[in-house]
């Protein structure tokens, strides 16, 4: 086992140092090709963690998230500890802390798992550096099913339209099979690491977590026992119910995936297996919800900046008008006197998550009749939701926004009214999360939908005649 301190990265020779396994967005043992890369290397294995806030490639996570991924990272050091290892915390700019890791313990490899976002640019520069001091640096695929690079058009271009791009999936090689996790871990002698709690994920004045505590339990194991829930129970009505939101009826599991506690090769081969002739309608629309994911990966590959810049630039002409506060914070709250609006946004503070038809109509009611920039609306998302993914947050937005990829028409504005009757008839989901409707104390819409219609399509003319 390797304490040669002064080697590293520069030094040449590390032929006895450990295996370094550096941890992202795959917070779990079973499936994940870079742990299991380093335990079938025969070498002892260094586990980390690196709180990163401080690159500009790094999205910093949101409140939600972030105590989504305290809890995660408290069940993933249990897991590795179950096999022998310890998980190493560290802080700051991940390419300082990696590189100076490296140099500290004389690693012979360094593996990890892929990221999509711009924060590739900074595994392409530690990759590089390391190999030029002579450590073997892999990184495998393990978050997507496809690698962007290999869904590509007939003129080798990425997709802008699901349907075809999502046919071309189905055509490539198949996902591959999960690969189990390693029994054992030979663990490298111990190096210092951060406390857990020292990183400050957790809110503490004031603790509003009480409803995500209730709604969850984040961590490896508990995201197993969802999905094998999902297979028996719902998945078989999930094409009928799936825009229900009175009805329990989607799999939950967007935090899972958004933290990598569960990988999509796991959910696109167990939802395989559960198939029988009484749910394959069932599994197959669930498996296309999951080339939706896809496709906003892939659409992130191709624009690492979208959660702030239109995918379609002819948007940037959008004549938003000047923000008031008050009704962002109507929004915010959900008290903007549309109960299915309203019930999405309370569903969201108190839960972190909102159902997805919900999330379209709030996003459509905020961009379209409030005529607020959907920026301001992704990023209350990503300060909210559990799942709040670097891909699937600001894909969603500007699909809603009409920017984005494969995108509804800017003129398809919901009708947050008749949504709620189509598809909250007896009006469970609105009374579960806004008690006070159809009460005196319900406040006045704060906007009228018709009349803000017609203003949003006003608007949307300036986009239409900009080049
Ligand atoms: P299921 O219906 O069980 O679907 C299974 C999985 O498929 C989901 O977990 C998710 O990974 C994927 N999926 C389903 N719908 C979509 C979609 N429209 N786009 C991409 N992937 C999809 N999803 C996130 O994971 N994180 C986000 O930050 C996020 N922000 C959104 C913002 C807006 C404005 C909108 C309209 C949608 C957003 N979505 C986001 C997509 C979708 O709403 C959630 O993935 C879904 O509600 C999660 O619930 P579920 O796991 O029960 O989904």
């Amino acid at each position: 086992m390797s304490e040669r301190g002064a080697g590293g990265a520069g030094g040449g020779a590390h032929g006895d140092g450990p295996a370094v396994v550096w941890f992202r967005d795959d917070l779990r043992v079973a499936d994940n090709p870079a742990l299991r890369a380093a335990a079938d290397s025969g070498r002892p294995v260094l586990c980390v963690y690196v709180w990163d806030d401080r690159s500009p490639e790094v999205r910093a996570p949101g409140g939600a998230a972030r105590w989504w991924l305290h809890h995660s990272l408290h069940s993933l050091a249990e897991r590795l500890e179950a096999m022998g290892a310890t998980l190493t915390i560290r802080r700051g700019p991940a390419e300082q802390v990696i590189g100076g890791l490296l140099r500290e313990t004389g690693t012979a490899a360094v593996y990890w798992n892929r990221r999509y976002g711009s924060e590739r640019r900074i595994d392409e520069r530690i990759k590089t550096a390391a190999r030029e001091g002579g450590v073997e640096a892999s990184s495998f695929g393990a978050n997507l099913l496809f690698e962007p690079w290999t869904i590509r058009t007939g003129q080798g271009g990425p997709f802008s339209v699901y349907t075809p791009f999502w046919r071309a999936c189905l055509a490539a090689p198949a996902p591959r099979k999960p690969v189990a996790a390693p029994a054992r871990l030979t663990p490298a002698s111990r190096i210092d690491g951060e406390e857990l709690e020292a990183l400050g994920l957790l809110p503490t004045h004031p603790d509003w977590a009480g409803g995500l505590r209730e709604t969850w339990q984040p961590g490896e194991r508990a995201a197993h026992e969802q999905l094998r829930r999902f297979l028996a129970d719902d998945v078989a009505a999930y094409a009928d119910d799936r825009d229900l939101p009175g009805v329990d009826a989607t799999s939950r599991l967007s935090p899972r995936l958004r933290w990598g506690e569960l990988s999509p090769h796991q959910l696109w081969h167990a939802s395989a297996t559960a198939r029988d002739r009484s749910n394959a309608k069932g599994v197959s629309t669930f498996q296309s919800e999951l080339g939706w994911r896809e496709f906003a990966y892939h659409t992130l590959y191709e624009h690492p900046d979208m959660a702030t810049v239109n995918i379609h630039r002819r948007y940037d002409a959008f004549p938003w008008p000047r923000l008031h506060p008050a009704a962002l914070h109507a929004w915010q709250r959900g008290r903007t006197g549309i109960p299915l609006v309203d019930a999405g946004m309370r569903e969201l503070w108190h839960s972190g998550v909102m159902h997805n038809r919900v999330r379209m109509v709030t996003a459509s009611f905020l961009i379209k009749n409030l005529l607020v920039d959907w920026r301001h609306g992704e990023q209350w998302f990503w300060d909210t939701l559990v799942d709040a993914d670097p891909a699937n947050n600001p894909f969603n937005w500007q699909w809603v926004a009409g920017s984005g990829a494969d995108a509804a028409p800017y003129f398809r504005v919901f009708n947050p009214e008749l949504q709620r009757e189509k598809f909250d008839r007896q009006g469970d989901y609105v009374r579960r999360w806004v008690p006070e409707w159809d009460t005196p104390d319900y406040p006045e819409p704060i906007v009228d939908l018709a009349e803000t219609r017609r203003a949003a399509l006003a608007a949307f003319d300036v986009v239409k005649s900009a080049r």
